[in-house]
């Protein structure tokens, strides 16, 4: 009897996930890759030609051909161990970063900042890449405004309270 093949065994492993509830997300079905099989940042593990990859660049090749260097494999659906070919779009690490700071990666992880602001408004979300973050740094824009305006106030408010001008009383020499 012939051995499996690694598509075989592949295949065998996976089986069908809900379709992403996130906006902006596919709105296909993903594919999942078994709980103990992950690494530890959450991606599939393939057993294949004797050595471990990951799963879903492993399933992206197969379908989709090779993938170019230096390229990461963004999961649209923000499913990690997702390994549906068509969840997955090949991007430079940056903007790969950068979807994962967008809207439909907020959403589906947190959608309000401490102060409740609304960060599924991608005009609300500052994306900034400082020496000290280079895997980008999520700010809130109205907590900013919040913090200018807190700043500027005790600097104006002494304008308001100045007391009335008094002339001062001469007294003859
Ligand atoms: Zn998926
Ligand atoms: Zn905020």
């Amino acid at each position: 009897m012939a051995r499996s093949t690694p598509a075989e065994r592949f295949a065998a492993k996976t089986s069908p996930g809900p379709v992403p509830a996130a906006p902006g997300t596919p709105d296909t079905p993903c594919l999942l890759w078994p709980e103990t099989s992950l690494d530890r940042d959450g991606y599939g593990r393939f057993w294949v030609d004797g050595r471990v990859v990951p799963a879903h660049r492993w399933s992206y090749e197969q379908k989709r051909g090779p993938i170019p260097a230096g390229l990461e494999l963004d999961h649209l659906c923000t499913v990690r161990r997702c390994v549906a070919d068509d969840h997955l779009d090949p991007v430079d690490h940056r903007t790969n970063v950068l979807r994962s700071n967008g809207p439909s990666a907020v959403n589906a992880r947190r959608t309000k900042c401490k102060a409740g602001h609304n960060l599924t408004d991608p005009a609300n979300v500052h994306v900034s890449f400082p020496p000290s973050h280079p895997n980008g740094m999520r700010k809130c824009r109205a907590c900013a405004r919040d913090r200018a305006r807190r700043t500027r106030e005790p600097q104006l408010a002494p304008v308001a309270t100045l007391p009335t001008r008094t002339t001062p009383e001469r007294t003859a020499a």
